[in-house]
C-alpha cells in the first residue's frame, strides 16, 4: 500500500511559536499530517518537491497551533461575565448556586457539550478546567470531551454550603476511589482553594496527586479580602503559599491560578518547587480592575501560562484573554510582545499539563491540533496582524477563528 495516500498537505500561513521571544512564520508554507499527526512543515516548495504527487488543501489565512487554556471552570460557562465585584461574595451569590445545579447530570451533559462545542469555535484545543463537587458531572465532561482536556472535581471541605460540601470528595477514600476510576492522564486532583479545605484535606490532596503522579491544580492570592481571610484560617503558616507548601503540595506537577498578591519570599518559594502558574488577565481585571505582577514572574523565573478563568473571566476566547493581557500590562509599562502572548496561549500551556511532547506547536509527531486564523501577513507586518486579530468585541474574538482542526481534521463547532 502507498503510505502517501494516508498524507494530507495543508497550504497557508504558518506560524510556529518556539519559546516567549521566537516564533518561526512561513508565508506560504505547507504542513504535512498523516494519520493525525504532523509529519513535516515548511514553505510550499520544499514540502511540495517531496510530496509531488499528493493533493494540496489550500486554507485561506494562516494556521498556528490551537490554543491552550491553563485554567478556566467549565461549569461556569453559561455565567462568565455576569457580575464583577469581590471575589467572596461573587462565589456565594452567583458561582456556588450555578454550581449546585450540576447535580443534575442531564444538564451536565449538555453543559459540557456546549463547552467544548464553543471552546473549539474560538480556538481553544487543550486545558485544564476545574469541575462542580460532583463526580458525576466530571465524569459527563471527561466522557464528553472535545480535544485535549484535564480536569478534576472541586474538593471543598469547609467554609461553604453544604449543599456541595456534602458532595466533595475531599476525604482519602472518596478521593482515592475517584482516582481509581478514571483515566489519570486527562485528571487533576482539584482543591479548590485554602479557604474551602483544612490542612488535613490538604495534605490528602497532594498525597493522593503526587502519589499517582497526578496535576494538582488550586488557587492562590487572588484578592487581597482572600489573603486576609487564609491568614486568619491557617495563623501558622508564614503567608498563603506556605499553606501549601508546608503540606508539600506545590511541585512541577502544581498549577496555581492568579498570584495576584503574593510577596517576595512567596514569589522565591514558587520558583523554587517550580511550581506553574496560571496568568488570567482578564479575569482579574473583570473581578477587581488588578493586574498580576508580570515583572515579578519574570524576576523569579516562574513558568507561567495564560488563562481564561471563565467564568469569572469573561469571555473563554484566548483571543479575548490575549487582547486584556497586552492591554493591562503596557498600561502599566510592563513590555510584552506578540511573540511572548503567542507561545503562552499555546506551548507553554501544554508544557505545564505535561502536553508538549505531543501537542502545543507544530513540531514534527505532535498532534495536528490547529486554528486558521484570517490574513496572510507580510514577515514586517507579522507582529502587528497578531495584535489585531486580538481587537474587537467579545462575541467578534469568540468567532474569529476561521476553523479548528483536531489531528487534521476539522471539526464541525
Ligand atoms: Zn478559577
Amino acid at each position: 500500500m502507498n503510505s502517501t495516500r494516508t498524507i494530507t498537505l495543508f497550504r497557508a500561513g504558518l506560524l510556529n511559536p518556539i519559546d516567549s521571544d521566537t516564533w518561526v512564520y512561513i508565508r506560504d508554507g505547507i504542513c504535512a499530517v498523516s494519520k493525525g499527526r504532523i509529519i513535516q512543515c515548511g514553505p510550499t516548495n520544499k514540502i511540495y518537491r517531496q510530496f509531488p504527487n499528493i493533493e494540496v488543501i489550500s486554507l485561506d489565512g494562516t494556521i498556528m497551533p490551537g490554543f491552550t487554556d491553563l485554567h478556566c471552570h467549565w461549569v461556569q460557562h453559561d455565567v462568565q461575565g455576569v457580575y464583577s465585584g469581590e471575589l467572596l461574595d461573587w462565589l456565594q451569590n452567583y458561582i456556588w448556586p450555578e454550581e449546585r445545579r450540576f447535580i443534575n447530570e442531564s444538564l451536565a451533559r449538555e453543559r459540557a457539550k456546549a463547552f467544548y462545542s464553543d471552546m473549539l469555535r474560538a480556538g481553544t484545543v487543550m486545558g485544564l478546567s476545574f469541575s462542580s463537587v460532583h463526580v458525576g458531572a466530571t465524569k459527563i465532561a471527561l466522557s464528553e470531551m472535545r480535544g485535549d482536556w484535564i480536569i478534576g472535581n472541586a474538593l471543598m471541605a469547609v467554609n461553604a454550603p453544604n449543599y456541595l460540601t456534602s458532595h466533595s470528595c475531599h476525604r482519602y477514600d472518596d478521593l482515592r476511589s475517584v482516582v481509581d476510576d478514571v483515566d489519570g492522564s486527562h485528571y487533576a486532583v482539584t482543591p479548590r482553594f485554602a479557604p474551602n479545605l483544612r490542612a488535613v484535606d490538604l495534605r490528602i490532596a497532594a498525597e493522593i496527586a503526587s502519589s499517582r503522579s497526578l496535576l494538582l491544580q488550586t488557587h492562590l492570592a487572588e484578592s487581597k479580602a482572600e489573603v486576609r481571610w487564609v491568614k486568619e484560617l491557617f495563623p501558622e503558616a508564614k503567608n498563603y503559599t506556605d499553606v501549601y507548601d508546608r503540606i508539600g503540595l506545590l511541585g512541577s506537577r502544581t498549577v496555581l491560578a492568579h498570584c495576584v498578591e503574593l510577596d517576595e519570599t512567596e514569589w522565591i518559594c514558587l520558583a523554587k518547587r517550580r511550581a506553574w502558574v496560571a496568568h488570567c488577565p482578564s479575569s482579574n481585571e473583570a473581578l477587581y480592575n488588578s493586574r498580576m505582577p508580570l515583572e515579578r514572574l519574570r524576576q523569579f523565573h516562574v513558568s507561567w501560562a495564560l488563562a481564561s478563568d471563565i467564568g469569572a473571566g469573561p469571555s473563554h476566547s484566548m483571543l479575548h484573554v490575549l487582547q486584556r493581557f497586552f492591554a493591562i500590562h503596557e498600561a502599566a509599562g510592563v513590555r510584552v510582545t506578540s511573540e511572548e502572548g503567542l507561545y503562552r496561549s499555546t506551548l507553554a500551556g501544554a508544557q505545564a499539563i505535561g502536553r508538549d511532547k505531543v501537542a502545543g506547536n507544530f513540531m514534527p509527531g505532535k498532534r495536528a491540533d490547529f486554528v486558521l486564523m484570517p490574513g496572510r501577513p507580510r514577515q514586517n507586518e507579522l507582529s502587528g496582524w497578531f495584535r489585531d486579530l486580538c481587537v474587537g468585541t467579545i462575541a467578534e474574538l469568540e468567532h474569529r477563528p476561521l476553523g479548528t482542526w483536531l489531528g487534521g481534521m476539522q471539526i464541525e463547532p
